[in-house]
């Protein structure tokens, strides 16, 4: 089972400079979606409350297998049980409205269904290497990037998490969304992922 879900945020140079924001090369920040934001792949989300502008973002998971606390850099690949490809749904106006009153993201980002997930692949069949990460909406390519353009890499945001926690089996690392982020709404087919990993397929439905 899930237990937490820990999201890296401006981890691709040209996601944060859409954003209006550039990358803290110094050390990279989080936040958190609850377990109960998880819905699987090839779900429906129902349009959520509270927002007329809920983006999609494409990203790599990375589903830890072992505890890891104060782990360096080279050994905490060891604690990674595999891969999936997930969507880091938000609300982008309540997002944009707290960054503004300098409050916190989670009414932005932590949700219902806003972690959407696909089938983990175990690392034994994939390493994290400049795989393509892709997102298409209704069809039409919306984020097309690669996976070493991530400011910080899975081996650092590991290592880096966990000076912080006490990383246990359960807990998933959303790795930050590449550039192309974007409007969907009701009734939209969202599709995409990491090249090697299941795919993540999202429909959106009327809101609930
Ligand atoms: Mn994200």
């Amino acid at each position: 089972p899930v237990r937490r879900v820990y999201c890296v945020g401006r981890n691709y140079a040209a996601h944060a400079a859409e954003m209006g924001s550039e990358v803290d090369r110094e050390a990279p920040f989080y936040f958190t979606k609850s377990a109960r934001a998880v819905l699987e792949s090839g779900g429906v989300l129902p349009y959520p409350p509270g927002t007329r502008d809920l983006h999609h973002e494409i990203e790599l998971v990375v589903a830890i297998g072992a505890p890891a606390f104060r782990v360096p850099v080279a050994q905490a690949m060891a604690a990674v049980w595999g891969y999936g490809s997930g969507l880091d749904m938000t609300r982008r106006d309540l997002q944009a409205q707290a960054k503004a009153k300098q409050r916190p993201w989670d009414l932005g980002k932590d949700f219902e269904g806003s972690a959407v997930l696909s089938a983990l692949t175990p690392a034994e069949g994939f390493t994290p290497q400049a795989q393509r990460i892709r997102l298409e909406v209704n069809g039409t390519p919306r984020q097309d990037a690669r996976i070493d353009e991530m400011v910080w890499s899975v081996p650092a945001l590991i290592a880096d998490l966990s000076q912080y926690y006490h990383l246990v089996p359960g807990d998933l690392i959303m790795t930050g969304t590449p550039a192309g982020v974007g409007a969907v709404g009701p009734g939209d087919r969202l599709s995409g992922g990491v090249e090697g990993l299941a795919p993540v397929e999202l429909t959106l439905g009327p809101a609930a």
